[in-house]
């Protein structure tokens, strides 16, 4: 697939450049991750189309890893590198002074697939500067301050999502942050009524995708949801990663029929092809942000409102939605099917789907990397696989025959 030396990026092999992006690695970017490319092989990205990601020495990997939700419809999909040539030829970014059509037709596009009312949308960036948005508008609209989160949650490393998050190995180091965040457990409804008095929202992801790939009870995010109306506390549905068709309905929280009061997505957005984030509410409830509350200076340009509104319009009619709860079901069966003493667990929801291994998934990862997967472990034990919607069932059946090699290997390495 190499085609030409523009793969190469002008170096002469590539072992040289290996070479160069190790050492500017070590030197300039991220020393430990510079140890971690060697250890991983020295793999490096140089071209990538569908499901496939080329490295320099032209080894095709399936991408099983999936940007962790970016990738919702492969790399570079057609219908989307065509929407973002064609607003290049035009202009990129917003000037700022005037209105923009790509910013009305993205929002009104986003308003239409979304559940109930959530009708006004506010264009950013990237997950966490749509959860910063999030949280000051659920603090200006209630009038209170404080926020209930979950147990190992993620949503997002700025001081205020961060807080948010319910990682103590992510907090640490960085406290104080935000007052007045309390945790709950993921999945227990009933711990909500106590933690709720007095607090503005209550922030959730419908399942928890970091935190390795946990899908709460049945019934509890409509438990959870119910609760939060009785305490006039307000919902707020982080969907960066299950958004966009990943778990088998448009959002997650579709599946039990639930209207967050502020809809947070990323990620798949961007249709694989640009940063865009966002967050959603109703006309009475957006419209508590006054002009000057919030803002952001890349945020609703045109060109991430170009692939936002293509990236959308190919999840429609490629009805990917469905083909992630067909495509999920397959790859389950035969995850479960597969005979390891390593694998504690298989779990997940559409095509977010985890594997809980008996101890660190990273050597795993590597192994598959290997034998030409990309996949990535999160939350130490727990290998996270979030292909493209766009997966093919053959490749599916590659992937399983691969990760079943490279669990022999692993499973003798105890
Ligand atoms: C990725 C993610 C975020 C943060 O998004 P960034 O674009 O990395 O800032 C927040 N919440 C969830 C559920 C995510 O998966």
């Amino acid at each position: 697939m190499i085609e030409n030396r523009d793969d190469l990026y002008g170096a002469p092999t590539p072992g040289a450049l290996a070479d160069e992006v190790f050492e500017n690695y070590r030197r300039y970017v991220n020393p430990p991750l510079a140890r971690v490319m060697k250890l991983s092989g020295s793999p490096i990205e140089v071209r990538a189309e569908g499901s496939t990601i080329w490295d320099q020495n032209g080894k095709a990997y399936l991408d099983f890893a999936g940007g962790y939700g970016v990738f919702t419809l492969g790399h570079r999909h057609p219908r989307v590198l065509a929407a973002v040539r064609e607003q290049l030829d035009r202009f990129a970014l917003s000037g700022k002074t005037m209105f923009n059509v790509l910013l009305g037709r993205a929002s009104k596009r986003l308003a239409e697939l979304s559940p109930g009312d959530l009708e006004i949308s506010f264009w950013c960036n990237s997950g966490t500067e749509a959860v910063e948005g999030a949280l000051k508008l659920a603090r200006v609209a209630t009038g209170r301050k404080k926020i209930v989160a979950t147990h190992d949650a993620y949503h997002g490393k700025t001081i205020g999502a961060l807080s948010a998050s319910g990682r103590e190995a992510f907090q640490t180091p960085f406290r104080p942050l935000l007052a007045d965040v309390a945790h709950v457990a993921f999945g227990d409804a009933e711990v909500l009524d106590a933690a709720l008095v007095d607090a503005a929202a209550f922030i959730v992801e419908p399942v928890q995708g970091e935190g390795g790939v946990i899908v709460p009870p049945e019934g509890y995010l409509k438990r959870a949801w119910a609760i939060c109306k009785e305490h006039d506390v307000l919902f707020l549905g982080d969907e960066i990663q299950t958004g966009f068709g990943r778990t088998g309905a448009l959002m997650c929280l579709d599946h039990d029929g639930i209207k967050p009061d502020i809809l947070i997505v990323g990620k798949a957005l961007g249709g694989g092809l640009y940063p865009v984030s966002a967050i959603l509410a109703d006309r009475s409830l957006m419209s508590l942000f006054q002009p000057g509350d919030h803002g952001s200076t890349f945020g609703g340009n045109p060109l991430g409102s170009a692939v936002a509104i293509a990236a959308l319009d190919v999840l429609v009619e490629e009805r990917l939605s469905e083909r992630a709860r067909y495509a999920g079901a397959k790859l389950m069966q035969g995850l479960r099917a597969l005979q390891s003493p390593s694998i504690r667990d298989v779990r997940g929801r559409g095509l977010l789907v985890g594997v809980e291994l008996d101890r660190p998934a990273r050597q795993l990862a590597y192994a598959l990397l290997e034998r030409g997967i990309a996949a990535k472990d999160t939350h130490e034990r727990v290998l996270r696989i979030a292909p493209p919607l766009v997966i093919t069932d053959s490749e599916i059946d590659l992937f399983l025959e691969r990760l079943e090699d490279a669990l022999v290997a692993f499973d003798a390495t105890t």
